[in-house]
Order: structure tokens, then sequence, then C-alpha cells
């Protein structure tokens, strides 16, 4: 199913958080490498295809899929899990409540994903160090609850954002 008729690896991420955690300028910056200052919360895009690499030296190819803004309603829908092989769970560091609000996405994506689905959470806007909200164990603490790997990471200054991705297909790969 993931295997492709060349042989290549396909696998589906789909990016999850409230409203303005920034999981378009994550797909963005994963993609395009940009990052603007103000999309419009309700713009999504689908999906992007990725080739990312995992252990050194093999590739994978991400479809990673982001919402259009019906995660204000907290109603993402079955269909948007459908065939997924990882979750990216975003929070943003300078608003604790979009980190409390993670045991809910995770909850409710599970249901929809399956238990087997590859998990990563992800702090993003870690270049708000002034505003930060939430401290940085509080997410390590919450990732191992949950036994996931966890990455700070700011799409506007490209930090961790590649290296977030690659760790969630190397897990995802290590399960096949
Ligand atoms: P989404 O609703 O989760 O898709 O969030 P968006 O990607 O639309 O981002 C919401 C706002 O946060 C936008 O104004 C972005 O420019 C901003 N933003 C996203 N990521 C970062 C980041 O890493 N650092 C900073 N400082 N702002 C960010
Ligand atoms: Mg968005």
């Amino acid at each position: 199913d993931i295997v492709n008729l060349s042989g290549d690896i396909l696998l589906k991420i789909v990016l999850v958080g409230d409203s303005s955690v920034g999981k378009t300028a994550i797909l963005e910056r994963l993609t395009e490498d940009t990052f603007h200052s103000s999309i419009l919360s309700t713009i999504g895009i689908d999906f992007r295809v990725k080739t990312v690499r995992v252990n050194d030296n093999a590739t994978v190819r991400l479809q990673v899929w982001d919402t259009a803004g019906q995660e204000r309603f907290h109603t993402l829908t079955t269909h948007y899990f459908r065939g997924s092989n990882g979750l990216m769970l975003v929070y943003d560091i300078t608003n604790l409540n979009t980190f409390n609000n993670i045991t809910w996405w995770i909850k409710d994506t599970v249901e929809n994903a399956g238990k087997d689905v590859g998990q990563v959470l992800i702090g993003n806007k870690c270049d708000l160090q002034v505003e930060r909200g939430v401290t940085l164990d509080k997410g390590k603490q919450l990732a191992q609850e949950h036994d996931m790997q966890f990455f700070e990471t700011s799409a506007k200054d490209d930090i961790n954002i590649e290296q977030a991705f690659s760790a969630l297909a190397e897990e995802i790969i290590k399960k096949i």
C-alpha cells in the first residue's frame, strides 16, 4: 500500500492542532522554503509532497495534508485521516491553551487514524522565546507520556522543520 510501482515509499502525514499554531506555515517552510507573517488562518493547502531523507541514505516521499481552517470547530473529518501513516500534533509555545488542547487532539485523532499511526509532538514558534508560555519540559513530558518524539520548531526561522518530518518518517518505516 505505501510502496508504489516504482518502489518508492510514500507516506501520508496529517497536520493537526488548534487554529493559528502554524500548521500551514510549517508546510510552506517544508515544501517551498518560504514564510508569510500573515497567512489567513482559514487558508489551507490541501496537501503537498516532499521527499525527505531518512537513516542518512534512503529517501521517502511524504504527502503532507493541511487543514482548511475546519480545526477551528474541532471537527476534522474521518476523510482527512483516511489512509494516514503519521500525525504531526502541533501547538504554539506562546499559547498554553493550544498545548492543553493537544490531549484532546490526541484522543480525537487516534480514534480516527487508529493507534498504530506514527505521532510526533511539535511546539512551534520557538523563535518567540520572550513570549514563551509553555516550558520545554512540559512539551518533553507530554511527549514522553504518549511515547512520541518531540521537537520545538520555528517555521519562521526554519528550525527543526525538516528534522521533525524525517524523524516521523523514520519512526513509521521502522514499524513496517
Ligand atoms: P494554522 O492556522 O495552524 O495553519 O497557522 P498559520 O500557519 O496560518 O499561522 C498562524 C500565524 O502564526 C501566522 O501569522 C504565521 O505567520 C504565524 N507563524 C506560524 N509559524 C510561526 C513561527 O514559527 N514563528 C512565528 N513567529 N510566527 C509563526
Ligand atoms: Mg492553516
